[in-house]
């Protein structure tokens, strides 16, 4: 998987010093929402490890959520592309919107999270473990 990417419109790039070690999908509502589409798929990154190299990426505090965190979703205030997210309780971690990156060949879920609200159509993969809500 490479190790840049970047917003659609090219204000936002990023570079990280390392394959992303932890993938998922999260199907919450918030995330359908803010994706425009039926799921958001994320790779968890250690803070240090994530860099943007370009531009600034807005901060949208989304307090709407089923767990009760509010979770700060990183976006370009220009083309509007979903970058990353960050929970409080996991300061240490970015949670980064994979189809930003400039290669996702490599990228398959390790897991799903918040499967109970995932739309109708969407078949999970056998053997991918699915949590009903968060893993707490
Ligand atoms: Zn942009
Ligand atoms: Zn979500």
């Amino acid at each position: 998987m490479s190790t840049t990417g970047q917003c659609l419109c090219g204000k936002i790039k990023y570079s990280l010093d390392n394959p992303p070690a932890m993938t998922g999908v999260c199907h919450c509502k918030n995330c359908q929402r803010q994706a425009g589409s039926a799921f958001s798929t994320l790779a968890g990154v250690p803070v240090p490890e994530f860099h943007i190299n370009h531009g600034q990426p807005k901060l949208y505090k989304d307090a709407d959520t089923d767990s009760g965190d509010a979770v700060e979703r990183f976006f370009c205030g220009d083309c509007g592309s979903p970058i990353y997210s960050k929970v409080p309780s996991q300061a240490e971690m970015i949670y980064l919107k994979t189809g930003t990156l400039d290669d996702t060949s490599e990228f398959a879920p390790q897991f799903h999270v918040w499967s109970g609200s995932k739309q109708n159509w969407v078949e999970l993969a056998e053997g991918v473990p699915a949590m009903p809500k968060n893993p707490g």
